[in-house]
C-alpha cells in the first residue's frame, strides 16, 4: 500500500517538500476492524493548520506521519459486525490508498442516494459547514443581504446556494471571471465580485458597496484579507458574520492585508455587530437535519455542485498546495483508486 506522510514542518508557505509519497506495510484488520481501500480523498484548508506544531482546535500531524483526511472507500475485509465486503463507507483513514480502521468510526453510505464522494462534499463536513454557518451562526432572514467569501469553493457554494433558497440577495467573491461567471450562472448569487480585480480593501469596499446597495447583513467569511477589509465597512447595523475561515492568512501569508484593527474594531462597536467563530466538529449532532434538508435540494438540482478531481494520491500533494492558492474550482478531491 501507498500513503502520504508529513515528511517536514512547513516555514511560512507549505512545499512539497513537506509532504513525502511511500510505500507501507497495510496490517490487517483485527476485532471489530475494517480494511478499507480508497476511492476517493478529500483535500481541505484545514489540513495546512494539522502541518504546524502550534495548538489549535486539533493536534498537529506528527513528522513521518500519515496526513489527516477523510475517505470514501470499499470495504475489503471486516471483523466489524455492521460491515461486509463491498460495502461503501467513509471515514478519517488519512492520505492513503488501504486503510485498517476501528468500524466505530465509520459511516457507511448508500450509493444509490447521491454519488458516493459527495459525502465528502456537498453533502459532508463542508456541506454541514455551510449549512450551519447560514442557519445556526447568522441564522440568515429573507429579504436580507448576505456576502459569501470563497463564493464557489465547497463550503462557499453550498452557503450562497442555501441563502438564495431562502430569498436572500446574495453577493459572491471569488477569484477570476470564470469562477464569477459560475457564481452567477450556475450558484444562482446576485452578483460576484473577482477580488483578483481588487487592489486592495479599499476598492473591494467600492465593489460591494456597487453590489449589496442595501449594505450587508451577514458576512460568511472564509478568507480574512482584502475581502474582510472591504466588507466590514458596509455591514448594516446589527449585522452578523459566521467566522468559519481566513484561507488568505493560512501559513502567515498576506499579513499585511485586511482591516486595520481600530478600523475593525470600531466598525462592531458602532454598528452593533456579531461576529461568530464556529468549528464544524462542534456541530456534528446536526448532521441528520441537514442531511433530510439538503440531501433532497441535490436530487432535485436546487444545490448543484462542482468538483476539482486530481488522478493518482501521488499527486494528492501539488494538488492540496494548488487548492490553497485557489486552483481549485470546486471541492477539491483525489481519485485514489478506481469506483
Ligand atoms: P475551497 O473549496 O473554498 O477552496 C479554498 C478557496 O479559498 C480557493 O479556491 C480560493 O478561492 C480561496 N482563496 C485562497 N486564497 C485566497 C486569498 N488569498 N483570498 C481570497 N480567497 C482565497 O475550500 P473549502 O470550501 O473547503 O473551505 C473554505 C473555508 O472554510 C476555508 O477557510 C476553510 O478553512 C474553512 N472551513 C472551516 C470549517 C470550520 O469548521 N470552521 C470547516 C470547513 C472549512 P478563489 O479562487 O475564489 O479565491
Amino acid at each position: 500500500a501507498t500513503r502520504v506522510v508529513l515528511s517536514a514542518r512547513p516555514q511560512g508557505a507549505a512545499t512539497l517538500d513537506d509532504l513525502r509519497h511511500e510505500p507501507f506495510e497495510c496490517p490487517d484488520p483485527g476485532d471489530g476492524q475494517v480494511l478499507l481501500r480508497t476511492i476517493w480523498l478529500s483535500l481541505d484548508p484545514y489540513m495546512r493548520g494539522r502541518m504546524d506544531d502550534a495548538k489549535s482546535y486539533a493536534t498537529p500531524v506528527g513528522l513521518g506521519e500519515v496526513m489527516t483526511g477523510q475517505t470514501v472507500g470499499e470495504v475489503i475485509a471486516s471483523r466489524h459486525k455492521d460491515f461486509a465486503p463491498g460495502d461503501i463507507a467513509t471515514g478519517m483513514t488519512g492520505w492513503t490508498d488501504h486503510a485498517v480502521i476501528d468500524g466505530g468510526e465509520l459511516r457507511k453510505i448508500d450509493p444509490e442516494v447521491a454519488p458516493i464522494q459527495t459525502a465528502l462534499g456537498v453533502l459532508g463536513m463542508p456541506g454541514l459547514t455551510a449549512w450551519t454557518g447560514v442557519n445556526h451562526i447568522l441564522r440568515v432572514e429573507s429579504g436580507k443581504t448576505l456576502v459569501v467569501s470563497a463564493a464557489t469553493g465547497a463550503v462557499g457554494s453550498v452557503a450562497g446556494q442555501l441563502a438564495k433558497a431562502k430569498g436572500l440577495h446574495s453577493v459572491g467573491v471569488a477569484g477570476g471571471p470564470e469562477k464569477c461567471a459560475f457564481a452567477t450562472d450556475e450558484l444562482g448569487y446576485d452578483a460576484c465580485i473577482d477580488h483578483h480585480a481588487q487592489a486592495d480593501g479599499k476598492a473591494m469596499a467600492a465593489a460591494i458597496a456597487d453590489a449589496a446597495s442595501d449594505g450587508v447583513d451577514y458576512y460568511f467569511e472564509n478568507v480574512g484579507g482584502k475581502t474582510l477589509a472591504g466588507v466590514i465597512g458596509n455591514m448594516n447595523d446589527h449585522g452578523a458574520i459566521a467566522i468559519c475561515g481566513m484561507i488568505a492568512w493560512y501559513g502567515g501569508k498576506n499579513l499585511d492585508e485586511g482591516p486595520q484593527m481600530p478600523m475593525l474594531w470600531r466598525n462592531m462597536l458602532t454598528r452593533k455587530l456579531r461576529a461568530e467563530g464556529f468549528i464544524i466538529y462542534d456541530h456534528w449532532h446536526r448532521f441528520p437535519d441537514f442531511l433530510n434538508e439538503v440531501a433532497p435540494m441535490v436530487a432535485d438540482g436546487r444545490v448543484s455542485y462542482r468538483e476539482s478531481v486530481t488522478e493518482g494520491l501521488e499527486n494528492a500533494p501539488a494538488a492540496f498546495l494548488d487548492m490553497l492558492q485557489g486552483g481549485n474550482f470546486g471541492k477539491t478531491l483525489v481519485r485514489v483508486g478506481a469506483d
